[in-house]
């Protein structure tokens, strides 16, 4: 058993944190956030996540999880404390490591004994190295203390499943002693380890994020060019799916990648080679095309109708991807502006995210358009004139083809995540846009 502390308590490091304890640890959560911190201390999650509040609660009563404010009296005594806060983007794409730095500064403040800190942010090549040195230059203790980098895989949907079985755990340690601690505290999890050193394990979080994301952009630009020369996309994915060579995973076009990861992580790793005097032009499209294809279905439609004023539009989806309430880089937070300027009465759906998104387009009146927040399918649908579809979540994917023909004033829908079959819509009477496919009129 590991004494941990854990420096942030998003996603990341929250998950973290609660999957230490499930595997036996003693796990100190630290946030600066104190109404998080109380939150998660009544046993309620801040964020939304599958299976995440069942472990708070079960290992807060079996006292190895605690939520803290007070960093000093977490990290003065831990075997290791991992970094799991924010790296998020600056105007010129690079990441913006200040939240890193606080925390290394408040842990070379706190510690009284030797120490193993974890870098779990996905951070520049090259960022451990200094944030060892920055420990070592304002350490007030006579401790020894490491850097290691243990980058995170986690998909959000699936935070807690993904940290519990993963595929791979990544540790990067410039030392014997640093390796044997992570080993130790990862030995419970019994998953792959890839011991490599600590620039390679930086390299490897960029390296594959960003190879998501670029076949995410790939797919996307053939399934527009798809529609140019009358392929359809989801049967040329079918036919490469079964090359193993290419896999199955990651091959649905659609509006393009969202998130506080694959946006973030593209234009970081550009910048990285920017800085080393290098043009990773392959990341470069991957960001051009990903730009493109966020608004996609506001173009398409905009094409087909010749104004949005007054109609009244059914928004299917606000999140990035189902499974969350994240709304980062989400493609409705393009569209929707667009929509509400040309003066659009949206009615929108989403299960978990729409609260996030009223903070930000308040219910109401909002510039020429007005937005609304519903709570379930039906009300959206009803006597629209136009539906978008920016989230295939399990409940918008339960809608039958008939209910948009039954419930809209004019069955015209555009579908950024492919859920129907074209077939079924024509059958049921609906104008349906998609992805890569033909239009059916
Ligand atoms: P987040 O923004 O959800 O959470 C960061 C938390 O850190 C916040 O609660 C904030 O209050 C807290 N914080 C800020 N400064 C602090 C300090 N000095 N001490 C303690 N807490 C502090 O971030 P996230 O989505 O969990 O991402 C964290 C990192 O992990 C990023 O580098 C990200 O790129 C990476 N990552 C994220 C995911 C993901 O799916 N979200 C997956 C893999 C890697």
């Amino acid at each position: 058993m590991y004494k941990i502390a854990v420096a942030g308590t998003g996603y990341v490091g929250l998950v973290a944190g609660v999957c230490f304890a499930e595997v036996g640890h003693q796990v100190t959560c630290v946030d600066i956030d104190e109404k998080k911190v109380n939150v998660m201390k009544s046993g309620v999650s801040p964020i939304y996540e599958v299976g995440l509040e069942e472990l708070m609660q079960k290992n807060y009563a079996a006292g190895r999880i605690d939520y803290t404010t007070d960093y000093k009296a977490a990290y003065r005594d831990a075997d290791a404390i991992f970094i799991g806060v924010g790296t998020p983007e600056q105007p010129d794409g690079s990441a913006n490591l200040s939240y890193i730095a606080t925390v290394a500064r408040q842990i070379a403040e706190s510690i009284e004994k030797d120490c193993l800190v974890v870098v779990k942010s996905t951070v520049p090549v090259g960022t451990n190295d200094k944030v060892e040195q920055f420990i070592h230059d304002f350490l007030v203790n006579d401790v020894r203390v490491e850097v290691a980098s243990n980058p995170e895989f986690l998909a959000q949907g699936s935070a807690v499943h993904d940290t519990l079985h993963a595929e791979r755990i990544v540790i990067g340690t410039e030392s014997k002693w640093a390796e044997e601690i992570l080993m130790g505290i990862y030995k419970p999890f019994n998953l792959p380890i890839v011991s490599v050193n600590r620039r390679s394990a930086e390299m490897i979080k960029y390296a594959s994020n960003d190879f998501l994301a670029l076949k995410i952009s790939y797919m996307n630009d053939i399934a527009n060019l798809c529609e140019l020369v009358g392929a359809d996309i989801q049967d040329v994915a079918l036919g490469m799916s079964f090359d193993e060579r290419i896999g199955s995973k990651f091959l649905n076009a659609g509006i393009g990648f969202g998130g506080s990861c694959f946006p973030k992580d593209t234009k970081a790793l550009e910048n990285i080679a920017r800085q080393n005097g290098y043009e990773l032009r392959t990341v470069r499209a991957t960001i051009d095309v990903n730009k493109d294809q966020k608004t996609l279905l506001y173009k398409k439609a905009s094409k087909r109708l010749i104004t949005f004023n007054g109609l009244k539009v059914a928004v299917l989806g606000l999140t990035f991807k189902p499974g969350t309430d994240d709304l980062r880089e989400a493609a409705a937070l393009e569209n929707i502006p667009l929509l509400l300027e040309q003066g659009a009465d949206i009615y929108a759906f989403d299960p978990v995210g729409a609260n996030n998104f009223a903070i930000l387009y308040p219910e109401g009146k909002n510039g020429r358009g007005s937005i609304k927040y519903v709570s379930n399918v039906e009300e959206a649908l009803a006597g629209a004139n136009v539906c978008f579809i920016f989230t295939e979540w399990g409940e918008v994917k339960a809608v039958k083809a008939d209910m948009y023909k039954e419930l809209m004033r004019t069955p015209l829908v555009f579908d950024g995540r492919n859920i129907y079959q074209i077939k079924d819509m024509e059958t049921a009477g609906v104008e349906y846009h998609s992805v890569g496919r033909r239009a059916s009129q």
